[in-house]
């Protein structure tokens, strides 16, 4: 009875608020869920392997790769990254919505393969507060910060490709957005069809 779930996907340099803006929707809305990437970078203090990424070594991740087992990879900062075809398969024919947090190769891959995919791009406020963001506590060298500015000017060049776009200024007021955008999907004529059938046939006999 349930209509199949919508694929999301959500990019945004690194700085952007896009973790904590997923995190936040995930927990309001049970009709929603986050898939977690395979990845082969090291775990970051804070990080739980399961929870965060996957953590798996390149040869386990390649010997996935062969095995098909992706919807999508890709090579980002150095590390491979990908996302699990069988979670996301199952999830959305359970009804779920699944989101993917993917940098914009991965988006293109998905868009190419899954044309009904919704894109979503996160952008920072201003160039002074991505930059801040970047800097974190001040324990980096200048070179550094200066590669991360380089690699989040790169991603975001590729806001274009997306549907919808968010700035993230106002933490509430951008997860208002998200939340507007994944309403106003589930109303869709398609969507509305596919849910409420009986309804339809019951209006119309
Ligand atoms: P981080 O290692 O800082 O968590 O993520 C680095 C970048 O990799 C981010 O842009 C993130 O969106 C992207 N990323 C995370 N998981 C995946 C994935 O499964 N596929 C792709 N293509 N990119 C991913």
């Amino acid at each position: 009875m349930s209509s199949r779930g919508t694929l999301y996907t959500v990019s945004a340099p690194s700085g952007a608020g896009k973790t904590s803006l997923v995190k936040a929707l995930i927990e309001a809305d049970s009709q929603i869920n986050v898939s977690v990437s395979h990845t082969t970078r090291t775990q970051r203090p804070g990080e739980t392997n399961g929870v965060n990424y996957h953590f798996v070594s390149k040869e386990a991740f390649l010997s996935l790769v062969e095995q098909g087992g992706f919807l999508e990879s890709a090579e980002v900062f150095g590390n491979l990254y990908g996302t699990a075809q069988s979670w996301v398969e199952d999830t959305l024919n359970s009804g779920v919505d699944v989101i993917l947090e993917i940098d914009w190769q991965g988006a293109d891959q998905i868009r190419a393969k899954m044309p009904d995919t919704v894109s979503i791009f996160i952008l920072p406020p201003s160039r002074e507060a991505l930059e801040s963001r970047l800097t974190g506590r001040g324990q980096d060298g200048a070179d550094i910060i200066q590669r991360r500015m380089e690699q989040a000017i790169n991603e975001m060049t590729h806001y274009i490709e997306a549907d919808y776009v968010v700035v993230n200024d106002d933490f509430g007021i951008a997860l208002h957005d998200l939340q507007a955008i994944i309403r106003a999907q589930r109303l869709t004529l398609d969507n509305q069809q596919a849910r409420h059938s009986l309804l339809l046939e019951q209006l119309l006999s």
